[in-house]
């Protein structure tokens, strides 16, 4: 889906130190709505740490994050409003164990949301059938397979109606089988045109997936273009490196 002009999130100059490392070292990225930026790195570059910020996980040391025209730092900002409207999917799922799907669902919708229970499950409903999911809203977690579990994680992250949801390796402990229902989702979310940044080691579905590609390598942005370009022709020696690596 083609990307709009409108500036959905600004990130200026960001600086993450942990103790007296340099983690970030000055990320500038600019995000439009409806857009998909994919961002790719070694191991440790920083990725997770950059989406942590962005959600208000992770305080930063220097720098600003300008969400929707406004700094998450703002005072008058309500760091839980910013994660409602910024979701998050990890690796770990983390649904509750003694919880079925829809009460995992339903829980952000109706206790931080406070929106009507019958309102947020015609929607959870809707997108569980999506998902494939249909007739497992009363199933448990340990019932699931981590493919179906991860499915659950995105549409309750889905339901919260955020403007933008960070990926980070969704994909990275699941078994190969199950890697592609899961990216199958956020394909259809990407063409419906949901503004994201993922984080991924899958090079075909970020391929695939991106309309813009940023490459990171220890805490600062080496390359940013289109995919094409990025998997075509990398401009750098360290991006052709881990290229390399996954042919
Ligand atoms: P990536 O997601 O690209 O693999 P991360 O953002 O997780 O990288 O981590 C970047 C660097 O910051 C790594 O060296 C990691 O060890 C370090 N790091 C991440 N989180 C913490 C933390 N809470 N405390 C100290 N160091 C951290
Ligand atoms: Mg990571």
């Amino acid at each position: 889906m083609e990307a709009s002009k409108e500036v959905l999130l600004n990130i200026k100059n960001l600086h993450k130190n942990f103790g007296d490392r340099g983690v970030l070292k000055g990320i500038d990225l600019v995000l439009h709505k409806g857009e998909v930026l994919v961002i790719l790195g070694p191991s440790g570059c920083g990725k997770s740490t950059l989406l942590r910020c962005v959600n208000g996980l992770e305080k930063t040391n220097q720098g600003d994050i300008i969400f929707q025209g406004k700094s998450i730092y703002d005072k008058d900002i309500k760091m839980r409003e910013i994660r409602q409207k910024i979701g998050m999917v990890f690796q770990s799922y983390d649904l509750f164990a003694h919880m079925t799907v829809i009460e995992n669902i339903l829980l952000g919708p109706m206790k931080s949301q406070k929106r009507e229970k019958e309102e947020v499950l015609a929607l959870a409903r809707m997108l569980l059938e999506k998902v494939g999911l249909g007739d497992r809203e009363n199933s448990y977690p340990r019932e699931l397979s981590g493919g179906q579990k991860q499915r659950v994680a995105i549409v309750r992250s889905l339901c919260m109606n955020p403007d933008i949801i960070l990926f980070d390796e969704v994909t990275a402990a699941l078994d190969p089988e199950m890697v592609r229902e899961v990216l199958e989702v956020i394909l259809n979310l990407a063409k419906q045109g949901m503004t994201m940044m993922i984080v991924t080691h899958e090079m075909n579905f970020a391929k695939s997936v991106a309309d813009r590609i940023i490459f990171m390598d220890e805490g600062v942005i080496v390359e940013e273009s289109s995919p094409t370009e990025f998997f075509e022709n990398p401009k750098t020696e360290r991006a052709k490196q881990f290229l390399n690596k996954f042919e």
